[in-house]
C-alpha cells in the first residue's frame, strides 16, 4: 500500500520523537511492503519563525490532501510573549480545520513499568489497557458562554446535537469491535439533559453492535472506578469536557507522559497522530526525550487510519520488547542506565 503522510515535527522535543517515529515507519513499510511518502509541514513556534504565523494555510491545505496526519509538539519559551499569536493556536486550528471530532487516548499501563504507576499490584493485575475515545469539537467547550451586563454571573453551555453523539459513538464502537467489545458511556445523566440524550443515541446504534457490551457510568462514578477498579474498562465513550478530565487521570496511571500516544479522528479514515506530551524545552536538543509516545501515535496511525492491524501490532510489540529487555528512557529509568532518544528508536526498530 502507498500512503502519504503529512508530517509536523514543530519545535522542541516535536522534531526529535518524529524523527524516531518516521524512522519506525520506514522499517515497518520495508518490512510489510508499503511505502509511505511524507510531505514535511510547518506549524507552531518555527511557522511564526518562518511565516509570521503559527497555522500557515499551506500547512493546513497540504494536511487535508494528506491519508493522514504526523504531529510532534509545538511551543516554547522563545514564543510566549507575542503579543496576539501563540504557537499552540496551531493545534486548535489544525482540529477545527481537519475536522477531527473524535480523540483517542489510550491509557496503557505496562508490567515492565509498574513501579511508575502510583495504584497498587492488586489493582492494576496483568496490566491496564483502556481507550478513552472523547468529543472533540462540541460540548461546553464550544457552547454559547458569556457574563450578564453588570458582570455578575457568567454562563457557559452544554449543547449536543444528536448527530454530532452518533458520530462519536461509532468511533467508540468500531474502536471496540476491534479491541475487547465493550462501551462505557460515562456521562451525568441523573441531572444533565444533554446526558440522557447521549444514552437514547447509544440506545439506538447498539442493535448495529449487538457483539459490543454497553453500560452506562455517572461521571464522578467512573473518576473514583478509574483508580478504584480499572480493569473493568476497555473503551471508554464520552463528551468533551468528561473525557479531557478523565483522560488525564488514565494517564497518571500509566507511569509518564513520554509513554502516551494520541489520535483525533474525522469522517473517514482521516486522522492526526500525536504524543500528549508538549515540546518540553527543558530537555529539547539533549537527546533524552523518550520517543514512545509517538511511535505508539504511529502505530495508532496504521491501525485506525490505514487498517494494518498486523503492522500496528508489530509496533507495539516491538516496544514492549525494547521494555521487557530492560531498555529506557531517563523519564522511566528510574535510576537505571537510560538510553538516548535515538538509541530507543533505533532499539525499537531492531525488535520490529
Ligand atoms: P511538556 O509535556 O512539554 O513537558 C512537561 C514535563 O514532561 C517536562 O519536564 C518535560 O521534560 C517532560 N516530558 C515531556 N515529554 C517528554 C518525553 N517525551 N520524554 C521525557 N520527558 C518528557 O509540557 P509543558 O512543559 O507544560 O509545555 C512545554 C511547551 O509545550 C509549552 O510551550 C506548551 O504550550 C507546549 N505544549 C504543546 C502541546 C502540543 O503540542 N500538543 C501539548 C502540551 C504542551
Amino acid at each position: 500500500m502507498n500512503k502519504k503522510i503529512a508530517v509536523i515535527p514543530g519545535d522542541g522535543i516535536g522534531v526529535e520523537v518524529v524523527k524516531e517515529a518516521i524512522k519506525v515507519l520506514d522499517a515497518v513499510g520495508e518490512k510489510f511492503g508499503h511505502t509511505f511518502s511524507y510531505e514535511y509541514l510547518l506549524a507552531g513556534g518555527c511557522a511564526i519563525d518562518a511565516t509570521g504565523k503559527p497555522l500557515p494555510e499551506e500547512t493546513l491545505e497540504k494536511a487535508k490532501q494528506a491519508d493522514s496526519v504526523l504531529l510532534g509538539a509545538v511551543g516554547g519559551p522563545k514564543w510566549d510573549n507575542i503579543p496576539g499569536i501563540r504557537p499552540e493556536q496551531a493545534l486548535l486550528g489544525l482540529r477545527g480545520g481537519l475536522g477531527l471530532y473524535a480523540n483517542l487516548r489510550p491509557a496503557v499501563m505496562y508490567k515492565e513499568l509498574a513501579s511508575a504507576c502510583p495504584l497498587k499490584s492488586e489493582i492494576t493485575g496483568d496490566g491496564i489497557d483502556i481507550m478513552i475515545v472523547r468529543e472533540l469539537t462540541g460540548g461546553i467547550y464550544f457552547g454559547e458562554s458569556g457574563r450578564s451586563e453588570d458582570g455578575n454571573s457568567a454562563y457557559d453551555t452544554e449543547s449536543y446535537s444528536k448527530k454530532e453523539i452518533e458520530r462519536l459513538l461509532i468511533q467508540a464502537f468500531e474502536i471496540a469491535m476491534k479491541r475487547n467489545k465493550h462501551v462505557t458511556v460515562v456521562d451525568k445523566a441523573n441531572i444533565l439533559e444533554t446526558s440522557r440524550m447521549w444514552r437514547e443515541v447509544t440506545r439506538d446504534i447498539m442493535p448495529k453492535y449487538p457483539e459490543v457490551k454497553v453500560d452506562y457510568l455517572y461521571v464522578d462514578n467512573a473518576s473514583m472506578q478509574l483508580v478504584r477498579n480499572p480493569l473493568q474498562f476497555d473503551v471508554i465513550a464520552t463528551s468533551n469536557i468528561f473525557g479531557d478530565i478523565l483522560s488525564d487521570e488514565a494517564s497518571q496511571i500509566t507511569g509518564s507522559i513520554g509513554m502516551l500516544p494520541s489520535a483525533s479522528l474525522g469522517e473517514g479514515t482521516f486522522g492526526m497522530y500525536e504524543p500528549v506530551h508538549g515540546s518540553a524545552p527543558d530537555i529539547a536538543g539533549k537527546n533524552i526525550a523518550n520517543p514512545l509516545a509517538t511511535i505508539l501515535s504511529v502505530a495508532m496511525m496504521l491501525r485506525y487510519s490505514f487498517a494494518m492491524k498486523d503492522e500496528a501490532d508489530c509496533i507495539e510489540n516491538a516496544v514492549q520488547k525494547a521494555l521487557s529487555d530492560g531498555l529506557r528512557t531517563g523519564d522511566i529509568a528510574g535510576g537505571k542506565d537510560a538510553l538516548g532518544t535515538k538509541e530507543m528508536g533505533d532499539a525499537v526498530v531492531a525488535r520490529l
